[in-house]
């Protein structure tokens, strides 16, 4: 991300609920609570390293809003995240659960870390103690984490645990993601993909196309995001002919191996250097001739001078915040079918309500049952934003915003405001 993005991330998110607000004449205290997270926490902790030194590391917690329920988010391990950034991922967090209508308000989460440079040991260590530093912050009714970029299922359970050990009892809801094992729910792993999948399926069919005509698809980032889509989108008829990650990305115009892909970058750490590919940059792979671009990397990546060498059709936002407010206007003008992040990777809040929804009843549905859940939530969203979208000539990501602030302020009038 640019450093002049990265310093106002939360101010773009804030001019885009400003913008809704205008449009749609929403009361001024809503726009007000909405332009300010409710709770940012800092802390600073230390943690023992293997070789007996001790390292300070800085951590956050973010409650954008909980209006419409416990705030719901995500932690980030990565070294370069700053506290604005997990501000603007908050408040995305509560307009993506407003806008595909499951009970909750937004939240995020981070420790200042580039985990791969940490042992087993030091990330179990820094992970407890980051949970004990935010444990009055979180619980089942309040505030539920899950994993995002850098975390993983283990270190969803390790906070489990941590958080269980203060409380003196099992507490499975207080964050989802987890394994299986102590009350993960089935399909989580490809939850955001197979929400990519979907929203895929729909912009398509809305444009007259369909997957199994073998659309061409180029992603951006092979994490849990990115393979997950590819996997699913290849299965649904299409061709993926490019995938990249952080040090470059690969391409074979009659389509990649996705599964040998997975293996290679497993063994390598890397996509590059996979056999029958050509290696391209990752703004090349931006550019590439194809039906349906997924950015499903991080923030800041389709900017103003990039945004016009675009050549996708349907871009389907996988990662949260990729395209800058000005990159937005030229694909608008040059019709590119955009579905925004807060619609387009929903798949995994969607899927975690789910799992939450499971511990607190302890009763645990199949996969099937699961899936289908994910799709009707999904489809529903995607119809009201489109219908919203045709009906106000705005762009789907206007849209998605329109009707989650619409939902949101109704939540607030409703409740009134305290004391
Ligand atoms: P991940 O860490 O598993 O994968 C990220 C991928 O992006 C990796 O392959 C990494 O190498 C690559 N990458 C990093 N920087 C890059 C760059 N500059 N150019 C190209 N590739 C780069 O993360 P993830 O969980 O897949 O999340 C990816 C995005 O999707 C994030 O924006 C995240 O907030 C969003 N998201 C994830 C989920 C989820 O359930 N995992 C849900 C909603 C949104």
């Amino acid at each position: 991300m640019s450093p002049a993005l990265e310093e106002r991330a939360f101010e773009a998110v804030r001019e885009q609920i400003d913008a809704v607000c205008d449009r749609m004449n929403i009361d001024e205290g809503c726009r007000l609570r909405l332009g300010q997270c409710k709770r940012e926490v800092t802390v600073h902790f230390p943690v023992k390293m293997d070789d007996g030194s001790i390292k300070i590391f800085t951590g956050f917690r973010v409650v954008h809003n909980d209006a419409r329920g416990p705030a719901k988010g995500g932690i980030r391990y990565h070294p370069d995240v700053t506290l604005d950034e997990v501000k603007a991922l908050a408040a995305r967090m509560t307009l993506k659960t407003a806008v595909v209508n499951i009970p909750y308000g937004g939240a995020k989460g981070a420790v200042v870390c580039q985990p791969k440079a940490l042992s087993q040991n030091e990330l179990e260590r820094l992970t407890r103690r980051y949970a004990t530093e935010i444990t009055t912050l979180i619980g089942p009714e309040s505030d539920i984490p899950a994993p995002d970029v850098g975390t993983n299922p283990q270190i969803m359970a390790w906070i489990m645990d941590t958080y269980s050990m203060a409380k003196g009892y099992c507490c499975p809801a207080v964050i989802t993601g987890k394994p299986i094992e102590i009350g993960g729910v089935k399909g989580r792993v490809e939850a955001t993909g197979r929400g990519c999948m979907i929203s895929a399926k729909l912009a398509a069919k809305h444009l007259n196309m369909s997957l199994n005509e073998g659309l061409l698809v180029a992603i951006q980032g092979f994490g849990n995001a990115g393979i997950a889509t590819a996997k699913l989108l290849l299965k649904e008829g299409c061709q993926i002919i490019a995938v990249s990650d952080s040090r470059s990305g690969v391409y074979n115009s009659m389509g990649l191996d996705v599964e040998g892909l997975v293996g290679h970058k497993q063994e390598t750490g890397s996509v590059v250097g996979f056999k029958n590919t050509e290696t391209i940059t990752n703004a090349e792979l931006l550019g590439l001739q194809c039906d349906i671009l997924v950015p499903a990397a991080i923030e800041g990546q389709i900017i103003e001078a990039n945004a016009n060498s675009i050549k996708a059709k349907i871009i389907i936002e996988g990662a949260n915040g990729p395209t800058a407010p000005e990159a937005d206007k030229i694909l608008c003008d040059n019709g590119v079918f955009v579905v925004p992040d807060i619609l387009a990777n929903s798949g995994g809040v969607i899927v975690s309500y789910l799992e939450w929804v499971q511990n607190l009843q302890s009763f645990f549905w199949d996969e099937v049952e699961v899936t289908s859940y994910l799709e009707r939530i999904m489809t529903d969203a995607f119809v009201e934003v489109l219908r919203i979208s045709q009906r106000e000539k705005v762009d789907m990501r206007i849209a998605a915003c329109m009707l989650a602030v619409r939902r949101l302020a109704a939540v607030m009038v409703v409740r009134g405001m305290f004391p």
